[in-house]
């Protein structure tokens, strides 16, 4: 049985390339949203509800699909504070993949950047930087990975976000140890690319991930859509539905 969906933001690049592949991955749009829709309307002929939108349209969605008891996964970014945490309160209701990014390559990199950061922490001499690139359209910064990549080496190495530089100009001073550089690119028609980059005394490592085509992530919010359908209420990750585990 193909599993429905409603998608919010299909009218947007994410949402057509999540349309195109969803018959290839056992799946079909239930019901399309965009801008102007009432997805309450849609949720009586959905089993699940995908949210690629704009940062405002998540929180009433979340809202919504907890009160008609569907799963949801979330791959919308640039949410604030409030508004994450409110998000994380609604999975006590009902099971929620959040990911800031849905390839595989890059759950890998989440992982792998973990190993690093615990192997390279503050008393080995590592400087953390976060280096991201995209299209010229992309509205928040920097990206949901990025900001992923940023919290796994604050969890690591107990950093606070006032550690974390975002980009650096002018008299900056000598780089702290305690510090997470974070720089964002943008340009062109650049899909996703995020490098990790431990610089060490006389040697540095440096973790690259580079999209080239947005149908990984599409493929990715698909196969999180199949896996959150009667999974218990929680918050999941993209790590959980591939089983990875730091
Ligand atoms: P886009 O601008 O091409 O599309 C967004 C769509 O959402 C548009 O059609 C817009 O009209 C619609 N929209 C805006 N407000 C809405 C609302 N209130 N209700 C319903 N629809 C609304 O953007 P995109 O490139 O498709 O990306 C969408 C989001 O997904 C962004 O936040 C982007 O950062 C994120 N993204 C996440 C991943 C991931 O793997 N998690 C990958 C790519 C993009």
């Amino acid at each position: 049985m193909s599993l429905s969906i409603l998608l919010c933001g299909a009218g947007g690049r994410m949402g057509r390339s999540i349309s195109e592949i969803s018959g290839d991955h056992g799946c079909h749009i239930a019901y399309p949203v965009d801008l102007g829709d009432d997805p309450a309307e849609g949720m009586d002929r959905c089993e699940v509800v995908i949210d690629f939108s704009l940062r405002d349209a998540t929180l009433p969605l979340a809202r919504l699909s907890a009160t008609s008891g569907k799963p949801m996964v979330i791959g919308t970014t640039g949410h604030d504070s409030a508004e994450k945490a409110e998000i994380v309160a609604l999975t006590s209701k009902i099971p929620v993949v959040w990911a800031g990014n849905f390839s595989t390559g890059v759950n890998l990199l989440f992982y792998l950047t973990e190993i690093a950061a615990k192997v390279l922490d503050s008393q080995s001499d590592f400087d953390p930087e976060v280096i991201e690139m995209h299209h010229r359209l992309k509205k928040d910064a920097p990206s949901g990975t990025a900001d992923r990549l940023l919290e796994i080496i604050k969890l690591s190495r107990e950093l606070t976000d006032e550690q974390v530089a975002h980009g650096r100009s002018g008299m900056v001073g000598e780089r702290p140890a305690r510090e997470i550089g974070s720089h964002s690119l943008r340009g062109g028609d650049v899909v996703g690319d995020h490098t990790v980059l431990f610089a060490g005394i006389g040697e540095r490592i440096e973790l690259t991930h580079r999209a080239t085509d947005r149908k990984i992530f599409a493929a990715g919010a698909l196969k999180a859509a199949k896996w959150v359908v009667g999974k218990p209420p929680g918050l999941y990750s993209m790590q959980d539905v591939l089983g990875l585990v730091g």
